[in-house]
Parts: structure tokens; C-alpha cells; sequence
């Protein structure tokens, strides 16, 4: 899956639309998380130093389709602004007189934020006369917000359709390192999937069974699985109407000769809040009136013994309720135990905003392999389809066709140079 991207192409003295991937977490008007700007720097600097004339383009929550003043772009450019070292302008409106004059003012080296694209309910229905509009702006597209390629969205495909299309750098990276999950993982191949609900994750886990050696299930996704073994779990999340797939994924695991780790032990509480009461009991036995919030330490001892020898781990969802700390253990061990079986040479893929959070709560996210910045994104790549976003970016033209007899000829290249 060889893309193109902005190596491949002169920038000087043009002006290119590059879609970020700024929806970063605010809080009073700051941003909390600031990963995904970082994230796409390497980019805008190759692009500024290149000579380019750069329109960079995102959206930031859900406004659908109205202004609201608490998602306009202000605190994420005054962030760009320190992390480049330099001024970054965003225009008051992503259309507009205002903007297409800021546009047609850019110099070489130059850019500026587009206000939040979702201020126009025209980006989420890839609206053809907005992507028009945004398109005229520049004459060479560039995706780096790879979190956003699984929506087809005016920024994400209908731009990408008017302008010669190019992956960024962060693309490119998100792009290889889950590949090398479909494609080629050293084994064994471990998956762990936690977070609130199977529903959701159902097809990521259907395709995951038949690359994994091991399956680690957790989290509030485990309980419609505890239902399919026909155990109670009091008032717990669960689907009850995924209690017959939850059984038909143990059974195709079964078939598929993937062990399946699900908790033996679980933290319970009286409610679903900080300072209630709580325990740490046999998943056999859930009361009536309990909710199950985390993993114990029996589970945690018998995930951490199947994933001793992974050489290749995939981790989406926390483990429990990591928002409040009393129910983070399960979650906060697991993230610890990854981050030294990384640093033992493992390959340790994470993907999804609350794992990366629980990630980064610790001070780890360094030491993983790779930490992807798309949560739904990342799930939809493994399952094994082609994101929009993806799909509408150029092939390397040397890469499809001559698939396999170029891998081989590039083998004979380096036996020799290596002989
Ligand atoms: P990610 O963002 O990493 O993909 P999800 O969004 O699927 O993960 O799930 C994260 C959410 O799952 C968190 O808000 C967490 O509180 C919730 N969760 C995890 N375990 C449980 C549980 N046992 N009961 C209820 N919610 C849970
Ligand atoms: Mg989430």
C-alpha cells in the first residue's frame, strides 16, 4: 500500500492544502493534549522549508454544521505557533472574501490555519461545491491527518479529488506501522481489545482472529463475553444483544487455535463513581447489584504470562473505568508491563484515544513502538479495509503491480550487496 507522498513532488512556490488532524482535548480554552499538532510538525516543516505555500485545514469536535466559539482553532494555532517558533494566522471562516485574500497573500515559506471545517455542515457531507471552494485555494493536496481517513468527508476526499493528492509524513508512518501488522508480524501475535462496548468492535475482532496467536479480552467488552459463558455480571455494561456474536467469536477462536484470555477476577463496585465502595472478587460470582470496573491481579498475572512472549502486540481499550483512578490499576499495570516488553524488543502497536490516554497519563508513550493518533481509524485499517481517506491518495506507481517480483528482485539486491 505505497502512497505517494510529499517527497515525491516539488512544493516550491506552490501553494498546498494539507488536512490535519488538530481535534485536540481543550480545557478553558487550552489545549491538554497536544500529540497530534506534534505529530504533524515534521510535515509542516519539511513543507515551510520546502518553499511551499501551506493552507493547513482540520476540524475540532462536533459543532455540526453551527460557530461555536469554544471549538474555534485560536488555542490550537497559539500551540503551533510555540511548537514552530513562529506565527501561526488562522482566518476567521474557512470560506470567505477574508480567507481567499490571506490565501493569495501567502509568500514561500508561509502558512496559515483554516477556521474549523466543521463550522460548515457541508465538510461531513464531502458537499462537491465546498471541496471546490477549498480546493481553489491551492494547487497540491497533502493528507496528514490520518485519525480522519476513515471518513469521507470534503477534506478528506473531495479535495483529494480535485488536486494531485499526497500522503504527509504522519500518514506515511501510520500507514506502514499497521500494515506491518496485517501484512507481516513476527509471531506470536498477541491483540488485547478493552473499552466499553463489542458492538463497536466487532469486525476488528472477526479479522483479528485470523492474524493472532493470542486474544486478550477486557474492559467492559469482556462482560458480554462473561454473558456468552453463561456468568452473571450484576449491573455491568453489557450488550445483551451481542451475548450470540460474543459466542460465536469464542467459537471461531476455538477453531482458529487463538487462545482467548478473558478475566478470572474483577474489580466490582457499588456504582459507577469516584469514592464509592468497592472490591476485588472471582468473575464467577458477580452480585446482583454490582457493577464490574476493572481487572484484579489474578488476570492481570494471566495476561501478562500470555503476552510474555509476544513479538508483536496490537492494544485498543483500557482495561476498566481508567477515568477514575481507584478503577485505572488494571489498565495503568497493563500500559507498564507493554512499555518493558517494548523496550525487550517487542513491537508494541497502540491505537484508540483512551488507551493513548491511559499511555500518557504514565509518561510511556515513548517507549512504544508505535502510538497511533487514529482511534476508529486504526480499528478500521486492521479490519482490513481500505479508508477512504487512504484510498483517494496516489499509488507509488512501482509499487501494486510489481508487487511481489519487486519484493523479490529487491532481496536479490541486498543478498548481493550483502555477499
Ligand atoms: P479507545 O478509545 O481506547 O478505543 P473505547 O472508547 O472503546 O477505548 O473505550 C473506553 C471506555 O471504556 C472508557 O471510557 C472506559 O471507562 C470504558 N470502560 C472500560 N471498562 C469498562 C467497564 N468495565 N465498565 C464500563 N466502562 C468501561
Ligand atoms: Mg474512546
Amino acid at each position: 500500500m505505497d502512497k505517494l507522498t510529499i517527497r515525491d513532488v516539488d512544493v516550491a512556490g506552490k501553494r498546498v492544502f494539507v488536512r490535519v488532524d488538530f481535534n485536540v482535548p481543550l480545557e478553558d480554552g487550552k489545549v491538554t493534549d497536544d500529540s497530534r499538532i506534534r505529530a504533524s510538525i515534521p510535515t509542516i516543516h519539511y513543507l515551510l522549508t520546502h518553499g511551499a505555500r501551506v493552507i493547513l485545514a482540520s476540524h475540532l469536535g462536533r459543532p455540526d454544521g453551527k460557530v461555536q466559539d469554544g471549538l474555534r482553532l485560536r488555542p490550537v494555532a497559539e500551540r503551533l505557533s510555540g511548537l514552530l517558533g513562529r506565527n501561526v494566522p488562522v482566518t476567521g471562516d474557512a470560506l470567505g472574501i477574508g480567507t481567499v485574500d490571506a490565501v493569495k497573500r501567502l509568500r514561500n515559506g508561509e502558512l496559515l490555519l483554516l477556521e474549523n471545517l466543521r463550522f460548515h455542515a457541508e465538510e461531513e457531507k464531502n458537499d462537491p461545491a465546498f471541496a471546490r471552494q477549498l480546493a481553489e485555494y491551492a494547487e497540491i493536496y497533502v493528507n496528514d491527518a490520518f485519525g480522519t481517513a476513515h471518513r469521507a468527508h470534503a477534506s478528506t476526499v473531495g479535495v483529494a479529488q480535485l488536486l494531485p493528492p499526497y500522503a504527509g509524513f504522519l500518514m506515511e508512518r501510520e500507514i506502514a506501522m499497521l500494515s506491518r501488522l496485517l501484512e507481516d508480524p513476527a509471531h506470536p501475535f498477541a491483540a488485547i481489545v478493552g473499552g466499553a462496548k463489542v458492538s463497536g468492535k466487532l469486525k476488528v475482532l472477526d479479522s483479528l482472529l485470523a492474524k493472532v496467536d493470542v486474544l486478550v479480552l477486557g474492559g467492559g467488552m469482556a462482560n458480554t463475553f462473561l454473558l456468552g459463558q453463561g456468568k452473571s455480571v450484576g449491573k455491568s455494561l453489557a450488550e445483551h444483544d451481542m451475548v450470540e456474536e460474543a459466542r460465536r467469536v469464542l467459537a471461531a477462536a476455538d477453531k482458529a487455535k487463538v487462545k482467548v484470555i478473558l478475566p478470572v477476577d474483577v474489580v466490582v463496585a457499588k456504582e459507577v463513581t469516584r469514592g464509592t465502595e468497592y472490591k476485588t472478587i472471582p468473575a464467577e460470582k458477580i452480585p446482583a447489584s454490582w457493577h464490574i470496573v476493572d481487572v484484579g491481579r489474578a488476570t492481570l498475572d494471566l495476561m501478562e504470562e500470555s503476552l510474555a512472549e509476544a513479538r508483536t502486540v496490537f492494544w485498543n481499550g483500557p482495561l476498566g473505568v481508567f477515568e477514575i483512578p481507584s478503577f485505572a490499576h488494571g489498565t495503568r499495570a497493563l500500559a507498564r508491563f507493554l512499555a518493558a516488553r517494548a523496550d525487550a524488543g517487542a513491537t508494541i502497536v497502540v491505537g484508540g484515544g483512551d488507551s493513548v490516554a491511559a499511555i500518557q497519563q504514565q509518561g510511556l508513550a515513548e517507549r512504544f513502538t508505535h502510538i497511533s493518533t487514529g482511534g476508529g481509524a486504526s480499528l478500521e485499517f486492521l479490519e482490513g479495509r481500505e479508508l477512504p481517506g487512504v484510498a483517494v491518495l496516489q499509488d507509488r506507481p512501482d509499487a501494486k503491480p510489481a508487487g511481489k517480483a519487486g519484493g523479490k528482485s529487491r532481496r536479490k539486491v541486498a543478498a548481493k550487496a550483502g555477499a
